[in-house]
This record gives C-alpha cells, structure tokens and sequence, in this order.
C-alpha cells in the first residue's frame, strides 16, 4: 500500500490531549444529529432496524453508508435483533457492492469520531488498485477526482436492488 502523496513524508509529533473531548453530533452540547434532523442523504433502502444511504462528495462508485434507524452510539447499545440483522444486511450490501463489477473488496469502516448516532461505511477498493490496499483506501477517496453526487445515489440505488433480489 502506498500513501497517495509524494514522499519524503515527516512524521508528525502528537499534540496534547483534548479532555474532556468537544461533542459530537447528537450529543449533549454538541450540534444536533444530522441523522435524526432528516440532514442525511435520503436513503435508498430501509428496514426495520438499517437505512442505507449514498454519500456526497464521493470518488469511489458503490461507496455508501448504513445507518441504525433508532439513535445509539455503537455495537454495545445494539439490541440482539438488530446485531443479528446487522450482520445480515452487511453481507447483502458487501454482495450489492461487488455486484457493481470492478472492485478488488469491500472496505467496512466504523469510525464514530463525528456524529453518535451509529453508521458504517462500506467503500469499495477498486479492482487492481493495490496502493490503496488496507488503511491507505479512505486517504485515496479523499484525493480522488469527484463523482457526481448523482453518479454516487445511481450506484448506490443498484447496490439497494441487488440486496433485494
Ligand atoms: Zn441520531
């Protein structure tokens, strides 16, 4: 794998610590959940317990987040039914992912640094593209030439249809 940027690189020292650290989206003091407010891109598929929806400003075609319908923080406020489902679903958006055609695997991130309400991301690491192998896929999405915010929700409308049939 291999930075998408031209080396030498230096690493950088750590700065202090942030205690106690600032709210996130949906937190207490923190702004309000952009899930829950209807700020989110509309989802293309729902069931009782996930909403799947497109991203905006996106490069890798098929790249799409899965939300809890319910407002929780993480696995551990799942219920055993929707942590069953979870599982379930996942693998029905891996299969929609790779349906696309052109993806080397699919990429399950779970980040939770920004918002609290409980989303993955599943971002496909395109065929043949091995410098993006591992840790290095979300640093080339991010300097990678834009689709279009349609292009992303067409894509992520197929993946919804494969997960149905
Ligand atoms: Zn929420």
């Amino acid at each position: 794998m291999t930075l998408p940027y031209l080396e030498p690189l230096v690493p950088r020292t750590p700065g202090g610590r942030v205690i106690p650290e600032p709210p996130r989206r949906g937190e207490p003091g923190g702004d309000p959940c952009g899930i829950c407010t209807g700020q989110a891109t509309a989802p293309v598929w729902s069931n009782e317990h996930w909403s799947l929806h497109p991203p905006v400003g996106g490069s890798l075609r098929g790249a799409v987040w899965l939300a809890a319908r319910e407002h929780l923080d993480s696995f551990k406020d799942l219920s055993p039914e929707a942590g069953a489902d979870f599982v379930k679903v996942v693998a029905n958006v891996e299969r929609g992912i790779l349906s696309l055609g052109d993806v080397g695997r699919v990429h399950l991130y779970r980040w939770g640094d920004g918002g609290s309400h409980f989303h993955v991301w599943l971002i496909p690491r395109p065929l043949g593209m091995l410098e993006a192998n591992g840790m290095m896929l979300p640093l080339w999405e991010d300097v990678l030439p834009n689709l279009t915010d349609d292009e992303l929700r067409e894509a992520a409308e197929v993946v919804a249809r494969q997960m149905e049939s």
